[in-house]
């Protein structure tokens, strides 16, 4: 990824998606807003204890970048689930209820989602001129929420999934996501190879006076789950933010590292 920055708001971009005149894209960070702690500051959502009239302009200032502002945008009411909803210039400035993905293929849609760390999933088809934007959690990851999204475009817009580009936004990372027996068990049922999902901290594999695991819980690799499920699905075009959302609570929201005290940071895909 790269990072950008007009009008004093920083935003990250993947050096993927290519800049050819039929997309814009943005990963916004918590930084150029006007909400003040736990959601400094450019705090996006309205579904945290933020003021709203501080969350308009935080949008404003964002999606004012794209010329865009909230009424113009497609909004989603994230569930963790693999719900995909298709959608047109109709729905701008409306808020689609229990869907984790957005999909189209209408020049001038943007699509918006919010995050604190789940992982943003970006699809791109240059050959049919069609988005998709996601939000997968460990629910959505493990009942593999980028996968719907490819078939959703196969489906709806005649999408290759070898043609499709795709990007993993910033997520919380294998570093800082200790999980517990919920999440070790469906990693298990989802993934083929289930142990290099769930990593060791390392401190652990250097010890070796004790065996690893009986005193830390295993690590989710959360980044790396989401890009093997888009793999399943076909997709070679894949790039990764490398950015945790927990290491880096200077740049984005994080609800583990900050303890569900804390925004949302957002992004948004428009076709032009
Ligand atoms: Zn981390």
């Amino acid at each position: 990824m790269r990072q950008n920055q007009r009008n004093n708001i920083p935003y990250f971009q993947f050096e993927s998606l290519p800049d050819n005149g039929r997309i814009q894209h943005a990963i916004f960070t918590r930084q150029g807003g006007v909400s003040p702690a736990p959601f400094e500051s450019l705090n996006l959502s309205v579904s945290v204890p933020d003021e709203k009239a501080r969350v308009y302009e935080n949008r404003r200032r964002a999606y004012g970048l794209y010329g865009r502002d909230t009424d113009t945008v497609v909004h989603a009411h994230l569930i963790h689930d693999t719900a995909v909803a298709r959608v047109t210039q109709a729905n701008n400035g409306t808020w689609l209820p229990h869907v984790d993905a957005i999909i189209t293929n209408e020049p001038g849609c943007a699509l918006t989602m919010n995050y604190a760390d789940c992982t943003p999933i970006f699809l791109y088809d240059p050959v049919h001129q069609a988005i998709g934007l996601g939000h997968a959690g460990w629910q959505g990851t493990v009942k593999d929420l980028p996968g719907a999204m490819v078939k959703a475009m196969q489906t709806e817009f005649g999408s290759k999934p070898a043609d499709l580009i795709a990007g993993i936004g910033p997520s919380i990372g294998p570093c800082c996501y200790e999980v517990g027996e919920v999440v070790i068990t469906a990693v298990h049922n989802a993934f083929d190879d289930p142990e290099t999902l769930l990593l060791q901290p390392a401190n652990q594999q250097t010890n070796n006076q004790q065996p690893a695991a009986n005193n830390h819980r295993p690590h989710f690799d959360l980044p790396e789950a989401n890009r093997r499920n888009l793999e399943n699905a076909g997709v070679r075009h894949i790039e990764l933010s490398g950015l945790c959302t927990a290491c880096r609570t200077d740049l984005f929201f994080s609800h583990r590292a900050e303890k569900g005290r804390t925004g949302r940071f957002g992004t948004v895909f428009i076709l032009a």
